[in-house]
């Protein structure tokens, strides 16, 4: 059996309340297992980017509850839930969330000088490295292309080594080519490094990268997709799962 690295049981989240009430996320349950890659797809306003925020911690779910690395977060107070957040979990986002001020290697140690680490250059290099990156330290965002901020977003989340890394639509800003670049850098971090990715994607062919495809509507679960994925039967099989334009 697999370790689950981070799990949902029985996930609801609503927002609003009365007539304005809205249901985002209604009974999810499912997990993600250690070393595995997760692609989530769905229509707009599935859901999808709730249930990464709850997974990430970065929202509570009305009911249900959330396992990361073994630590149920509802049972965590504020400042234990931000240094769990901080130092296990990984989150990158489709608009990069750079600091525009700071170099390559600043962004990328940001998250070790919160956590007031002393950030090692060695450290840093490397994180970069692993991105491809290695020679743009110096560079300030402004100065590179949407698919090299993405990059060295990625080895900022990854710098404090974080049991799983989410990413919402982190393709979803780049050309074709950036975004290969990208996918194959996360393709490639479960491979070499058993590193747990769950990825939100409305793009077949950048979901064909996963393991695992969860296909959300309306807040639940509709369907599971596994392997081999290619972007012809993931196209294929959202059709079927879902007759809707799924955008
Ligand atoms: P997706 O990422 O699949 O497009 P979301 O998770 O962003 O979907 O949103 C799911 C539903 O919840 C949508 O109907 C959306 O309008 C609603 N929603 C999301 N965030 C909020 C919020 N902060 N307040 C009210 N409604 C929200
Ligand atoms: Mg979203």
């Amino acid at each position: 059996m697999t370790t689950q690295t981070v799990t949902l049981t029985g996930l609801r989240v609503a927002y609003g309340s009365g007539l304005r009430r809205v249901t985002a996320l209604d009974g999810v349950t499912t997990g993600f297992a250690g070393g595995t890659f997760t692609a989530v797809m769905g229509p707009s306003g599935s859901g999808k980017s709730t249930l990464l925020h709850c997974a990430a911690g970065l929202d509570r779910p009305t009911e249900g509850t959330v396992t990361v690395d073994g630590v149920r977060l509802d049972q965590l107070g504020e400042d234990e839930l931000t240094r769990l957040r901080r130092d296990r979990i990984g989150f990158v986002f489709q608009a990069f969330n750079l600091i525009s001020t700071l170099t390559a290697a600043q962004n990328v140690e940001l998250p070790l000088r919160l956590a007031a680490r002393r950030p090692e250059p060695r450290e840093v290099t490397a994180a970069l490295a692993a991105v491809g990156l290695a020679d743009r330290a110096g560079h300030r965002p402004g100065e590179l292309s949407g698919g090299e901020q993405q990059r060295v977003a990625i080895a900022r989340a990854l710098i404090t080594r974080p049991a799983v890394l989410f990413a919402d639509e982190p393709t979803g800003a780049l050309d074709s080519a950036a975004s290969r670049q990208v996918l194959r850098l996360l393709r490639g971090l479960v491979d070499e490094h058993g590193q747990t990715v769950v990825m939100v994607t409305h793009d077949p062919t950048a979901a064909a990268y996963a393991d695992r495809i969860l296909l959300l509507a309306d807040g639940r679960l509709a369907d599971e997709l596994t392997g081999p994925l290619t972007a012809a039967t993931v196209a294929a099989r959202i059709a079927d799962a879902m007759p809707e334009p799924s955008c």
